[in-house]
């Protein structure tokens, strides 16, 4: 894999307006700096001790997010420095990285996880949950977390129809929870979808962050799960 060469042509296909997050999970810090040294700063990560670990290791113009499930008692470790956290899924974890952000003297930006997939899974608020979630009284006194947006994954399949109506749906959430909650907050306005298999259609659908790995990186050589 010629990460330089990757990363060009994913570039010179998104347009101006999305960035572009190089998921770098699994890979070592010397093929994160190949890619550094090809100009990309954004990088993604999905385990908490891999992430800090780099953080502290690397170039500090790094700017590291935390795209995978977060525990709540593990925020600590990373509040200091992450750029955003993507997978906001309950109140109880906004309300630690509230407090840890507190802690850190810092405001941290987060995104919703919505759960757009059919497949079942653990993570991401329900349609309902999202509504829900958004009117708690407990969220006007967060002065340490600003919620920046919205981010979700497609189900894995090859029916592109089907991908493109769930990030459809996605970004029709994002239009109605920004005209209802955030219509005078002009930095509401990160729509973060799209991976290596999908990010084309996640863009055509209206993101504006994707998250790409294996097409930079080529092949994981283990597969993740949690943090
Ligand atoms: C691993 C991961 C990605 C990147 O996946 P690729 O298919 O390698 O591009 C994107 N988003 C999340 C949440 C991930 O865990």
């Amino acid at each position: 894999m010629n990460i330089q060469n990757q990363l060009n042509k994913i570039k010179a296909s998104l347009p101006e307006n999305v960035e572009l997050v190089a998921v770098s999970k699994t890979h070592p810090d010397e093929i994160i700096m190949e890619a550094y040294r090809a100009g990309q700063r954004a990088f993604g990560e999905n385990k908490v001790q891999e992430l800090a670990g780099k953080y502290e290791r690397l170039p500090k113009d790094i700017e590291w997010h935390m795209i995978g499930h977060l525990q709540s008692n593990k925020v600590k470790y990373i509040a200091h420095f992450v750029q955003l956290i993507h997978g906001v899924d309950s109140l109880k974890l906004l309300k630690v990285i509230n407090k840890e952000g507190a802690k850190a003297n810092r405001r941290i930006d987060c995104l919703l996880q919505v759960h757009i997939a059919s497949e079942e899974s653990k993570f991401g608020l329900s349609e309902n949950e999202l509504f829900e979630f958004l009117v708690n009284e407990a969220l006007k006194n967060m002065n340490f977390v600003r919620i920046r947006g919205l981010m979700g994954m497609a189900s894995n399949t090859a029916d592109e129809a089907k991908v493109r109506s769930e990030f459809r749906l996605l970004k029709d959430l994002f239009d109605q929870i920004k005209s209802l909650y955030f219509a005078e907050d002009e930095w509401f306005n990160k729509l973060s979808m799209g991976m290596s298999g999908d990010y084309q259609l996640a863009v055509s659908e209206g993101s504006n962050m994707v998250r790409i790995g294996s097409r930079i990186f080529g092949h994981r050589a283990y597969p993740q799960t949690g943090s």
